[in-house]
């Protein structure tokens, strides 16, 4: 008797680029005796965004997914397996892939944004042309929807109340193991080639800056070694409530972000290793506030889901576009080049175009100046975000951004910020501005922040005219 031949599986990665605690790697496992993991660099997110026309992708955040794929092919291949990798539209090339093979399935972790669901909705139909199916699974978040105590149309709008109803009664699933084997026959099918880093980045492979916070190297073992070193070797989960508002430094924050956003890393491993940190060294209040953070980051997550498109839209989940606001883009580029003349916002836009990364208190700060202060359209800043954030993460963006325009869900949110309070208080001695404005080393401690007040013959004594900016509108702080 002849056996049946192998029922085979078509694993599609997306933002979700590692082997541990992947519920779609495992079930694509469980279902067929044949999984074939694939990748497809999808060319629509390395040309232009659709509305302001920056890099849809840009060169930090393309690094990071190029070193991401390349680790987890490494991965993959240690597992007895490999990665297929394409360039061109995933709805294509995985549509080809599942014909030539005759498999049984496609299996993904599921997106809940707009352009990823069109990419799968239009996966998915055409995999009806040929009698397969694309099944979904979850990879994203802390708490799984199906787990929560209100369905998703009635989820509380304002995060407090989402966080009481939830963080008592809902557990945190255990993380997944990473698989042994995974049984995998190629036959003929051409495994492809990681596309040039020159390629991706249209040319312009970023350079390593020394003065960056943290040099995010991409890939699941660079995640699982991040993790170890901010929980167990540097302890600094131990005073994470206190220093998450700083803006120097590698410790000061986690840097999971980027980890998260590709996937290389899951919420429910970084919850699973706190846990274990506060059972066996201690259980504080700054180890609370790293759940209390991937809440927030779940909440964005599931007003995506609730809200769709609205998210994306200027007037945001309210349907209340702002008034007193327009696309202004001499204002805009002064903003985005760090060229502002209020040296706490250009230092911290300074930052986000030479790393792609900016803290979280400084990208508060940046928003609101932009929206409140140079009453510019908020789209035009996420939109930039969009495309320079090493950690750009669909609903993280556009919900941040969605709540300090004030058009997010929360009815009650419309958030000012002073800056120059701001500056005073979380950067004191001016050491932030003067790391990403050399031009103002001059200026001793937190006199730097008000350069803009100082008398004439001070600004050209430093030559602050040839070097620096007057402000585009002069603050009111
Ligand atoms: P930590 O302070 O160590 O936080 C740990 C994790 O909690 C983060 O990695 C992140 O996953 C989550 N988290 C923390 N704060 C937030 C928050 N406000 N919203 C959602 N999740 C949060 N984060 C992104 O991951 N991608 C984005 O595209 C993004 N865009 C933003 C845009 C604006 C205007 C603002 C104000 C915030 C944005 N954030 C975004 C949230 C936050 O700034 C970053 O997650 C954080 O700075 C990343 O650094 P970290 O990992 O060291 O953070």
């Amino acid at each position: 008797m002849t056996s049946a031949p192998p029922r085979t599986v078509i694993l599609w990665f997306r933002q979700d680029l590692r082997l541990q605690d992947n519920e779609a790697l495992t079930e694509a496992i469980q279902l067929c005796d044949n999984v074939i993991p694939v990748y497809v660099f999808d060319e629509r997110l390395f040309q232009r965004t659709d509305r302001y026309d920056f890099p849809k992708t840009g060169s930090y955040r393309s690094r990071f997914i190029w070193e991401s794929v390349a680790e987890l092919k490494t991965n993959l291949q240690s597992k007895g397996s490999d990665l297929i990798i394409r360039w061109g539209k995933p709805e294509e090339e995985i549509f080809q892939i599942a014909n030539e093979m005759k498999s049984s399935w496609v299996v993904c972790n599921r997106e809940r944004t707009r352009e990823e669901v069109r990419v799968q909705d239009a996966l998915e139909e055409n995999l009806w042309t040929i009698g397969q199916e694309l099944r979904y699974y979850r990879g994203k978040m802390l708490y799984y929807t199906a787990d929560l105590p209100f369905p998703v149309p009635h989820s509380p709008d304002v995060f407090t109340q989402y966080r009481k109803e939830i963080e008592k009664v809902v557990d945190v699933r255990k993380p997944l193991d990473t698989p042994v084997q995974i049984p995998s026959q190629f036959k003929n099918l051409e495994i492809g080639q990681l596309p040039s880093l020159e390629k991706l980045t249209n040319g312009q492979i970023p350079n390593s800056d020394d003065r960056a916070a943290f040099d995010f190297p991409g890939g699941e073992s660079a995640a699982l070694q991040r993790l170890q070193e901010y929980v167990w070797e540097s302890q600094s989960i131990s005073t994470y409530k206190k220093t998450r508002n700083e803006l120097l430094g590698r410790n000061f924050s986690s840097k999971f972000s980027a980890y998260l956003a590709q996937g290389c890393l899951s919420p429910k491993k970084i919850y699973d290793e706190v846990e274990k940190y506060e059972q066996q060294v201690e259980k504080n209040n700054s180890t609370y506030w790293m759940k209390f953070e991937l809440m927030w980051r779940d909440f964005y997550r599931l007003m995506a889901k609730k809200y769709k498109d609205k998210i994306f839209l200027a007037g945001g989940p309210k349907e209340t576009p702002l008034s007193d606001t327009k696309e202004d883009w001499d204002r805009f580029q002064a903003w985005a080049q760090g060229k502002t003349g209020i040296p706490f916002i250009d230092a911290n836009m300074r930052e986000i175009n030479a790393t792609g990364y900016m803290s979280n208190r400084g990208r508060q700060n940046v928003a609101s100046y932009l929206i409140k202060d140079l009453q510019v359209d908020w789209r035009m800043g996420a939109e930039y975000f969009e495309s320079l954030l090493i950690d750009y993460d669909p609903a993280s963006n556009y919900g941040n951004w969605n709540y300090l325009a004030g058009v997010g869900s929360d009815p009650m949110e419309n958030r000012y910020f002073n800056i120059l309070s701001q500056a005073r208080r979380y950067d004191a001695n001016g050491d932030y501005v003067r790391h990403w404005l050399p031009e103002l080393q001059d200026f001793k401690g937190g006199d730097v922040h008000t350069v803009y007040d100082l008398p004439e013959k001070e600004w050209t004594k430093h030559q602050l005219h040839l070097n620096y900016t007057r402000p585009l509108i002069q603050p009111d702080w």
